[in-house]
């Protein structure tokens, strides 16, 4: 991105919602950037977040988030498929333990199936619930099964959509933060950063937990951001098998924040607490969170899935503009667009960016022109884990770095480490979540000195200056 240049939209923040909104408006005949102030794409709530593809939950009052949770359980294969990122409809079974629940399963399943989500069956027969999920406890009496609900990892999302609308012309500068917003006489804004002054025509805020301080910049004091802190457990892969679906309990009548599922990576991540949080940046794990809360609750689902099979406890802070999504001009400042997702932001993020596109920035003034070239096609790193043996020796023929294990839990080699510097990872984090090194059950302390000698090669900087995540979180101590 350059300072020289006036974009048609800039949009803040290189999220999910941000990534999905620049996907997007690269489809039309228009110059676009983002702004992200961490060093990475997906490195806010996004990386944080489950991955879990909700079906269509109805919420009641927020229209725009039950809809597009249910247009985007239904679209995200396809596009899933587009951006080469796993994807899995595992299904969900949302479990009961006594009569009541029951009936609460079946109140539950009336109104989802009455939403438009298909397929949901209550499931009363004890049998047939251990045939589906071998290891749920014996204590369950019925479950709700419902198909659809899938998972995927949402920095490989985020990552993908932002790598295709990059292939697409889109610019990105990371490591660059907004601090003021000015209008640009009447047409625009002029973006002040940490890196220099940007101009855009018009503006997209998808600053997640900063969002509503990015709106007063502009001059919109309309809304607020809440936090609610999810903590939860990564188990190994050594029990993957363990759990199937993504089991849920049930509180009030409604699904609860417990829960257990399969990730995509084939790991098994349970939790989770549900805490209305004042610091967005407070992302701690807890005691009180994990051993008095997650471990007892998943395990009355799972009496057999151990917990000394944890390998990473983790929590993040979902950023809430509350129970509706906020996607809506600002409204004394014309081309300065708020989108503002919250809970199944994740699952709704592309159909909504598509929404904001069309539906809220077009009939404000923003021309259209859909480009014939547009290539909605993007390729994942080729995965030595996920290669049979013929392409894997195809790929060490074409490149030697391709037969060296740098990650021994993940087997990814240096071949995919190089590959992630290339797309742009400049931290480990950033190589992480490109490949997967160092998310296995050693977190990284075979792999770590390894991926860093590679990128101190291939960035051509000291050692010392490689962060994890970015400035202030260098690796080794000069
Ligand atoms: C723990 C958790 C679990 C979740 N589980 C699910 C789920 O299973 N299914 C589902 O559908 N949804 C889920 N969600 C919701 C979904 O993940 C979020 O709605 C979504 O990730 C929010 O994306 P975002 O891009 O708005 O925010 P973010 O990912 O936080 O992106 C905002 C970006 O803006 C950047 N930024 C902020 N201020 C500035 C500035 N001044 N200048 C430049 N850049 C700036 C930030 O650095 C950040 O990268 C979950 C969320 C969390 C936290």
């Amino acid at each position: 991105m350059d300072t020289e240049r006036k974009y048609d939209v800039i949009v803040i923040g290189a999220g999910v919602a941000g990534a999905s909104v620049a996907r997007e408006l690269s489809k039309y005949g228009l110059s676009v950037g983002v702004i992200e102030k961490e060093a990475d794409i997906s490195f806010g709530a996004t990386k944080g977040s489950h991955g879990l593809v909700h079906c269509g939950i109805p919420a009641p009052g927020a229209p725009l988030r039950s809809g597009g949770e249910l247009r985007g359980n239904v679209g995200f294969e396809a596009v899933c498929r587009e951006l080469d990122v796993p994807f899995e409809r595992i299904g969900k079974l949302l479990v009961a333990f006594n009569a009541a629940e029951v009936e609460a399963l079946g109140a539950i399943e009336a109104a989802t199936t009455a939403h438009g989500v298909a397929g949901l069956e209550l499931i009363q027969d004890k049998g047939r619930l251990k045939e589906m999920e071998p290891n749920l406890s014996d204590a369950v009496v019925a479950a709700l099964y419902t198909p659809s609900t899938g998972v995927a990892d949402p920095w490989s999302f985020a990552i993908a959509l932002l790598e295709n609308a990059m292939a697409n012309g889109v610019g990105l500068r990371v490591n660059t933060r907004v601090c003021g917003i000015k209008r640009d006489g009447s047409d625009g804004y002029v973006l002040e950063t940490t890196a220099g002054t940007f101009r855009a025509g018009s503006v997209v805020n998808a600053a997640g937990a900063a969002g509503a301080v990015i709106a007063r910049m502009a001059g919109d004091t309309s809304f607020a951001i809440k936090g609610l802190r999810f903590q939860r457990i990564i188990m190994d892969k050594a029990c993957g098998g363990m759990v199937r679906h993504l089991v849920r309990g049930l509180k009030n009548g409604a699904a609860a924040g417990d829960f257990a599922f399969p990730t995509i990576d084939g790991n098994v991540m349970v939790g989770s607490t549900v805490e209305p949080m004042s610091d967005m940046d407070d992302a701690t794990t807890t005691r009180g969170g994990l051993c008095d809360w997650v471990i007892p609750k998943y395990r009355q689902m799972f009496p057999t899935l151990s917990p000394d099979k944890a390998i990473k406890p983790f929590a993040a802070v979902l950023p809430l503009p509350g129970p509706e999504f906020h996607i809506a001009p600002a409204p004394e400042s014309p081309g300065f667009f708020n989108f503002m997702l919250g809970v199944s932001g994740f699952t709704a993020s592309f159909v909504m960016a598509e929404h904001l596109v069309r539906n809220v920035m077009e009939p404000a003034g923003l021309r259209l022109a859909e480009r014939a070239d547009f290539n909605p096609r993007r390729k994942d790193i080729p995965h030595f884990a996920a290669l049979d043996n013929d392409a894997r020796a195809a790929a060490i023929a074409a490149d030697s770095r391709c037969g060296h294990v740098v990650c021994r839990c993940e087997t990814v080699t240096e071949g995919e480490i190089v590959e992630a510097i290339r797309r742009g990872a400049t931290t480990r984090d950033g190589v992480k979540f490109r490949t997967r090194a160092g998310m296995g059950r050693c977190q990284s302390n075979f792999c770590g000195h390894k991926t860093l000698e590679i990128m101190q090669r291939e960035l051509g900087v000291p050692v010392e200056t490689i962060t994890k995540k970015g400035a202030g979180s260098e690796e080794l101590v000069p």
